[in-house]
């Protein structure tokens, strides 16, 4: 049926870059059979999910949006991979997204946009777009995102769909294409909070095979839903995180949200982090810092593309031949960006600050969490803009992100969930609760008694 619904609207909606109707179909198959023989099967056996292009498949292509990769099928599965197969689910195929998820549109994929099913003219958010748009035009009932600023967070604003960033380390880096490797977390995306739970339940846990990997041992995120009550929960509303650039109807749906949540018992405070007006600033020499160094070892021997510049020339010419032709616009400004944060000369200026910043970013959450149990604010400052508003303007990309970002820089987890339509232009709102690390099913259980 999922498939029936992929040919039926992705040429409007372009969320997929590959569909592996092939494989899907054998593998749910394959768990009719084992179900038909009295097998024990997880809940979700057979359940079909869309996987962002970020996440390394085995078999299937996986391009990380950037033309650097194209054709590259590998060897491998990321460990997110290997969870889903044991549990018996069913991948769709993978998902569109902006180059090495750098960018908050999804406008920046070197495979043309994904459009926002509420409204084809306007982005579905970034990077994950195409994951977000997916659940969202029910061509998946879930998928996997990564949240390295609010990939995953600000695509289900726009989308009116579900996206929970974990706890740093609280799901496994291991075979997600590196960004920036102090940020990155994968997650789900999903239609209902259950749905999150259950697959968060289904992919969180330790890993060897992530130096950053957390070795707890996590409770049932599904329990958390099912146990869901607000009742004398502290929820502190972040003073800076509303007002001036906050869309009027965003802010409806995000009082009217809080109401909703204070007639069921929860305690309204507000909080204040005043480190967050430069927390932008901090992530945007953080993260391309970061990923200048990750996306070094694209270098035309290791993966895909490779460009042999006419009359030939050393490795160095086929090197940067390569990435010349391989890398788009973002990336090549990230890349710059990023190595002259870094160079001798600039680095106290430029990214020492800016790990200063990210401390106190850090210390601010922690001394709001003195005061209540789980931190509101929207999820982005508006619903989604037209496809082509702001690709000339990439200050005003980032400024988009002002709400997510800071739950990556302090390490913590946040999720984002549907809060109704904007009166003014009938779109999405996603509000976003934010608790502190490892504190996850906290989350679930506001947001489910939200929803
Ligand atoms: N929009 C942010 C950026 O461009 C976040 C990206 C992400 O979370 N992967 O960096």
């Amino acid at each position: 049926a999922h498939l029936d619904r992929i040919a039926a609207v992705e040429g409007a909606v372009h969320a997929f870059l590959h569909v592996a109707s092939d494989s899907a179909l054998a593998e749910a198959a394959d768990i009719d059979r084992r179900r038909a023989a009295g097998e024990q099967l997880h809940p979700l056996a057979g359940v079909p999910i869309a996987i962002k292009d970020v996440i390394v498949t085995k078999g299937m292509p996986t391009t990380s949006g950037s033309k650097i990769l194209e054709g590259w099928v590998p060897p491998y599965d990321a460990t997110v991979m290997t969870k889903l197969r044991a549990a018996g689910l069913v991948s769709l195929g993978k998902t569109n997204m902006d180059e090495f998820a750098m960018g908050s549109s999804t406008e920046h994929s070197a495979y043309g946009p994904t459009h926002n099913p509420w409204d084809l003219e306007r982005i579905p958010g970034g990077s994950g777009g195409g994951s977000a748009a997916a659940v969202a035009a029910f061509e998946a009932p879930f998928a996997l995102g990564s949240d390295t600023g609010g990939s995953i967070r600000q695509p289900a604003h726009v989308t009116g769909t579900v996206g929970l960033k974990p706890t740093y380390g609280g799901v496994s880096r291991y075979g997600a294409i590196a960004l920036a490797s102090s940020l990155d977390q994968i997650g789900p995306v999903s239609r209902t909070v259950l749905d999150s739970a259950l697959l968060h339940d289904v992919i969180g846990g330790h890993d060897p095979r992530d130096s950053t990997s957390l070795t707890d041992v996590w409770p049932s995120f599904a329990e958390a839903v099912r146990n869901a009550d607000v009742a004398g929960l502290r929820i502190g509303v972040i003073k800076e995180l509303q007002g001036d650039g906050f869309q009027p109807g965003v802010m409806e749906r995000f009082r009217e949200a809080l109401a909703l949540l204070e007639g069921a018992g929860a305690i309204i405070t507000e909080v204040e982090l005043p480190s967050v007006e430069h927390a932008i600033a901090a992530y945007y020499l953080i993260m391309p810092a970061e990923a200048s160094s990750n996306l070094a070892k694209f270098d035309s021997v290791r993966f895909g593309l490779r460009v042999n510049p006419k009359g030939g020339g050393t490795v160095e010419d086929v090197m940067s031949a390569t990435r010349e032709q391989g890398f788009g616009a973002e990336t090549k400004r990230r890349i710059i960006l990023g190595t002259y944060a870094l160079s001798a000369g600039y680095y106290d200026a430029y990214y020492g600050s800016a790990q200063k910043v990210r401390t106190l970013v850090q210390r601010d959450f922690a001394a709001a969490f003195a005061n209540a149990d789980v931190l509101v604010s929207p999820t982005a400052p508006t619903t989604a803009f037209k496809l082509g508003e702001k690709t000339g303007d990439p200050l005003s990309m980032y400024l988009n992100d002002i709400a997510t970002i800071p739950a990556n820089l302090a390490g913590i987890p946040g999720i984002s969930v549907p809060a109704g339509l904007a009166a003014e232009d009938g779109l999405p709102v996603g509000i976003q609760f934010l608790a502190p690390a490892r504190e996850d099913a906290r989350l679930y259980g506001v947001a489910a008694a939200l929803e």
